[in-house]
This record gives structure tokens, C-alpha cells and sequence, in this order.
């Protein structure tokens, strides 16, 4: 079972007309998980959060087979967001899943899933595709970071068009960087707080003609060093030498 450090609520979970105080009766799933993995006992606090909206305390009142009971405020605004939209090419299904987690926990808020020479097509056919995969992934990620603004996901199974028609207005204004592990790349910036575009690549890496089309666009080809990281390492890299202080 999974530790949780935030229990994450939907909208409509939260009684309606309440404002940030609220006495919460839960049951099944999630009334199982507060007594089997957190093992709360009546007097306990656990943090929670309510879906696109504040995070909390709440206090379990009461705990028996069939509900368990929170007084529960909610006061504190979730983690800010990074200044950052990620362009991703698409990863294996498996690798994709715990990217959009952990991309999640980071605090991007705009993911990009892109084609690219290198990815294999059969990974577009994946079920961890399908809006509920995704969004189940994108939750875990937040509970991870305590945080509730779901990110978006967007998927552009080809590579040129999205370039070349959505990508200039998605870049505009904005900083724009392609990870590209080359001797010849720019050592990667640490920036401060600038809205920031950063494409990763796939396993292989992005093909020299999707470096150059990125580049027309105003990419600036960026690099970590000599080492070759995979994709789930590289971001993490990627976003605390540009974001984190
Ligand atoms: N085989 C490719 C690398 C692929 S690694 C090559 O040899 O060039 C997958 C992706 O992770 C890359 O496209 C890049 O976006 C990112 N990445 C991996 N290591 C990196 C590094 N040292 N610096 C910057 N980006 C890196």
C-alpha cells in the first residue's frame, strides 16, 4: 500500500455551502485508507486537500467499520507552481507513468506528450493513454506533494504539425529550451523565475531534424553534461537546475 501525505478530496466530497471548515463523513475507499494505511485513531490529524482548491488539517473525530468521521479546515493554499510547460516525447508505457507522477510532484502544471522519430508507435496504443490512467497518475503526484491543481495533459501524435502550428503560440513570451546531451549544447541555465518551454527527448534522443525544428522555433539546445541520464532522471535534473533556488 502507498503512503499518502495528502488525502485528496474531490470538489463534491466537500459538504456544499461550507466555506473552510467542515465536519466530513467518509466511507468505504477512502475511510479503509485512513484506518488500514495511515492508521489514524480518533485524535489524529491527517492533511487533506480538496481537488483544485485549498489543503488542510483534519481531525478524525470518530472511526469505526463504516465511517470515519474529520473535522477538517482547510487554510493553506497549495505549493506554487513551476513557471514551466514540459514537452515530452512520448516514453514506454511504463516509464510514462511514473514521469507524469513524478512531472507531477515536481509542480509542472503544463505536460506535453509529443511524437518524435524515436518513439516507438505502439506506444501511442498504450491504455495508460486513456484520460482515467492519466488522471489516476496526476493524483498520486499530488498527493505526493501535497499539492491539488491538477496538470494538464496534452497529446500531439505528430510531431510537425504540433511544431509548426501550435507550438508558436504556446512559446510565446516565453524561454524556450530543448534538452540535448551534445557536446555543442549550451550548459543548461539556472533560471529564476521565467516561464520557461523545456523539451525532453525520447530514449534514443530527438532526431537532428526535430532539434533544428525546435531551434527555428527559438528552442536553445541545453545540456546537463556528458552523462546520458534516462528520461525519468533527466527531469528531475532538468527542473532543479532551472527552478529550484
Ligand atoms: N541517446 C541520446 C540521449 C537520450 S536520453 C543521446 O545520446 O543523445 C533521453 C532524453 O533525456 C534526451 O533527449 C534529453 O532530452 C534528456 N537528457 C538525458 N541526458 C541529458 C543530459 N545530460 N543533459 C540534457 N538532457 C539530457
Amino acid at each position: 500500500m502507498r503512503a499518502m501525505n495528502l488525502l485528496l478530496l474531490d470538489p463534491q466530497e466537500w459538504p456544499a455551502g461550507t466555506a473552510d471548515r467542515a465536519l466530513l463523513r467518509l466511507t468505504g475507499r477512502r475511510a479503509d485508507h485512513i484506518r488500514t494505511v495511515l492508521k489514524a485513531a480518533p485524535g489524529d490529524s491527517v492533511r487533506i486537500g480538496v481537488l483544485d482548491g485549498l489543503t488542510g488539517l483534519a481531525r478524525v473525530e470518530d472511526l469505526s467499520a463504516q465511517e470515519v468521521v474529520l473535522d477538517a479546515v482547510l487554510d493553506t493554499p497549495p505549493p506554487p507552481p513551476l513557471p514551466l510547460t514540459l514537452l515530452l516525447a512520448l516514453p514506454r508505457p511504463k516509464v510514462l507513468r511514473r514521469v507524469l507522477q513524478a512531472a507531477t510532484s515536481l509542480g509542472i502544471k503544463q505536460i506535453h506528450l509529443i511524437n518524435s522519430f524515436r518513439v516507438e508507435k505502439s506506444y501511442w496504443q498504450t491504455p495508460f493513454l486513456q484520460p482515467d490512467s492519466i488522471h489516476q497518475q496526476l493524483r498520486l503526484g499530488l498527493e505526493q506533494a501535497r499539492d491539488t491543481i491538477l496538470p494538464q495533459v496534452h497529446i500531439h501524435t505528430r510531431f510537425k504539425p504540433f511544431v509548426e502550428d501550435e507550438l508558436p503560440a504556446l512559446a510565446m513570451g516565453k524561454r524556450c529550451l530543448v534538452a540535448h546531451p551534445l557536446p555543442e549544447s549550451q550548459s543548461c541555465p539556472a533560471t529564476l523565475n521565467e516561464q520557461t518551454v523545456l523539451a525532453v527527448g525520447p530514449e534514443g534522443g530527438f532526431i537532428p531534424y526535430e532539434v533544428e525544428k525546435l531551434q527555428q522555433t527559438g528552442f536553445t539546445a541545453v545540456t546537463l553534461g556528458p552523462r546520458i541520464l534516462k528520461v525519468e532522471t533527466a527531469i528531475p535534473a532538468l527542473v532543479a537546475r532551472l527552478f529550484f533556488p
